[in-house]
C-alpha cells in the first residue's frame, strides 16, 4: 500500500482523536526512523518522550525476546521475577519505598490520587481534594481530565469527577489559598511537559513540599514525562531538592513498552489488599523490558549524557534565536526542550522539518517541542539543527 492508501484507511477506521503527521513509520533504530517509502528521518519526537533509549534499543529487544519465550503474562495473584527486579531497582534509585505497576501515565496518576484519597480517609478526617495546576497534563481518563488544568481537555466532557482544584502553576500562594480541611494532596509536574515545557522557579517545589509537610497533606509529583532521565537526572525532583510522597512514572520508563508505575513513601502506603489492582500492570513481558531499559540507563549514566547534550542543544537553539526574530523563547531541561514563536507557525515549521527528514512535535500553535532519545549524540543534534535552520528559513520566507 502507498502512503495515501494508509491515510485513507485511517480516515475510514479511526475515531478522529488526532491529526496525524502524513508519514507512516515502519522501522526505527536509535534516533532514526524510516517510513514505508524508505525515507529516513531523525526522530526528535521520541515517541512522546517514551523512547528514552531510542528505537529498538538492543538491550530491550533482547530482554523482550528472552521473556517472550519464557513467560509473557500471569495474573498479579502470582509472584513474578521481572516485576520484583524492576521494583527493587526503582526503590534503590529513588526516595520512595513501595511500587505499584500499571500500564500508562494516566493510570499511574489515577493510582496516586486513589492512594492519596485513601490516606485522606484514614489519616486526614476524610479529606479528598487534590490541588493541581493550570496548564498541567495528567492523562486522559475522566478523573485525570479533571486534574488536568486545561479547559480544552475539560470542556468536552463536563461534568467532570469532583475533588480537583486547579490553581496557577509556580505560585505557592495559589496553593495555600486553595488548601482547606478537605485537601488531601497537591499533585504537580516538576516541569510541565504537555502544557508548554514550563519550568518553575528553583524554589517553587521546595515551597510546595514545605506547605504539604506543614499541613500534613500528600505531595505528589507526576514524573510521567520528566522521569527516567529525561531532564538530566534520573528523576527531576533530584534537581529541586525535594522528595515527593508519591511519584507517578510511565513514558520513558519502558523505553517504548507500555508501562506505568506509581511509587510511594512508606508512611503514605495505606492500601489494603483488594483496594487497587490491574490485569496487565507489571506483567513479566513489559517489566523485563523496562528493567533492561532502566538498568542500562542507570549503569551507563544516560541521564548525565542527556544533560550534557541537552545543554549543548539549548545553547545552539539560543544562537538560532539570535538569527530568527520570530523565535521568542528557548525553554528546556535535559532533553525536554521547547522553542516558542511570536506567531502560529508550529505546523508550518513541523512540515518544513518533515520534508527535510526531521521529526519534531507541535506543542502549541506557536511552539514546537524536542524530545529526542536520551542517547542522542552531539553530531545528531548538529544534523537536526542544520535541518531546523533551513526549515526556519523557509518558514520565514513563507510568512
Ligand atoms: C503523557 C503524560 C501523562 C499521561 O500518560 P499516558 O501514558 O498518555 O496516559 C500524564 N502525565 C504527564 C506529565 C504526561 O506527560
Amino acid at each position: 500500500m502507498s502512503q495515501n492508501d494508509w491515510q485513507e484507511l485511517e480516515k475510514k477506521l479511526f475515531l478522529r482523536t488526532i491529526n496525524r503527521v502524513p508519514v507512516t513509520l515502519v522501522r526505527g533504530k536509535g534516533a532514526r526512523a524510516w517510513d514505508d517509502q524508505g525515507r529516513e528521518y531523525l526522530d526528535f519526537t521520541g515517541g512522546w518522550a517514551a523512547n528514552s533509549l531510542g528505537h529498538c534499543p538492543p538491550v530491550v529487544v533482547k530482554a523482550l525476546e528472552k521473556q517472550a519465550r519464557t513467560l509473557i503474562h500471569t495474573s498479579s495473584q502470582f509472584y513474578t521475577v521481572p516485576q520484583l527486579e524492576l521494583a527493587r531497582l526503582l526503590v534503590e534509585h529513588s526516595c520512595l519505598n513501595r511500587v505499584f505497576f500499571c500500564n500508562s501515565g494516566a493510570e499511574a496518576n489515577e493510582g496516586a490520587v486513589k492512594l492519596a484519597r485513601r490516606y485522606g480517609k484514614l489519616r486526614l478526617n476524610g479529606a479528598y481534594e487534590v490541588i493541581t495546576a493550570y496548564n498541567s497534563f495528567h492523562g486522559r481518563t475522566l478523573a485525570m481530565t479533571a486534574a488536568t488544568g486545561q479547559s480544552k481537555f475539560q470542556e468536552p466532557y463536563t461534568p467532570l469527577p469532583s475533588g480537583f482544584i486547579n490553581v496557577e502553576y509556580n505560585n505557592i500562594e495559589a496553593i495555600k489559598q486553595a488548601t482547606s480541611e478537605k485537601t488531601c494532596a497537591v499533585a504537580l509536574e516538576p516541569i510541565q511537559g504537555e502544557g508548554g515545557v514550563n519550568i518553575p522557579d528553583d524554589d517553587y517545589l521546595q515551597k510546595v513540599q514545605g506547605w504539604c509537610r506543614e499541613k500534613g497533606i500528600v505531595f505528589i509529583l507526576d514524573e510521567v514525562q520528566t522521569g527516567a532521565g529525561r531532564t538530566g537526572t534520573l528523576f527531576a525532583y533530584e534537581q529541586y531538592g525535594v522528595e515527593p510522597d508519591i511519584m507517578a512514572l510511565a513514558k520513558g520508563l519502558g523505553s517504548g513498552v507500555p508501562i506505568g508505575a506509581f511509587l510511594a513513601k512508606e508512611e503514605v502506603s495505606v492500601f489494603s489488599p483488594g483496594e487497587h489492582g490491574s490485569t496487565f500492570g507489571g506483567n513479566p513481558l513489559v517489566c523485563a523490558a523496562a528493567y533492561a531499559a532502566l538498568k542500562y540507563l542507570i549503569d551507563n549514566n544516560v541521564p548525565a549524557q542527556a544533560k550534557r547534550v541537552g545543554n549543548y542543544f539549548v545553547a545552539k537553539l539560543e544562537s538560532l534565536k539570535q538569527q530568527f526574530d520570530f523565535i521568542t523563547e528557548v525553554r528546556g531541561r535535559g532533553l525536554l526542550i521547547a522553542l516558542e514563536f511570536n506567531q502560529e507557525i508550529a505546523e508550518k515549521l513541523l512540515l518544513a522539518c518533515l520534508s527535510r527528514g526531521l521529526l519534531v512535535n507541535r506543542l502549541k500553535p506557536n511552539a514546537v517541542r524536542f524530545m529526542p532519545p536520551l542517547i542522542i549524540t552531539e553530531k545528531e543534534v548538529d544534523k537536526a539543527l542544520g535541518i531546523l535552520r533551513d526549515a526556519l528559513e523557509e518558514t520565514r520566507k513563507a510568512k
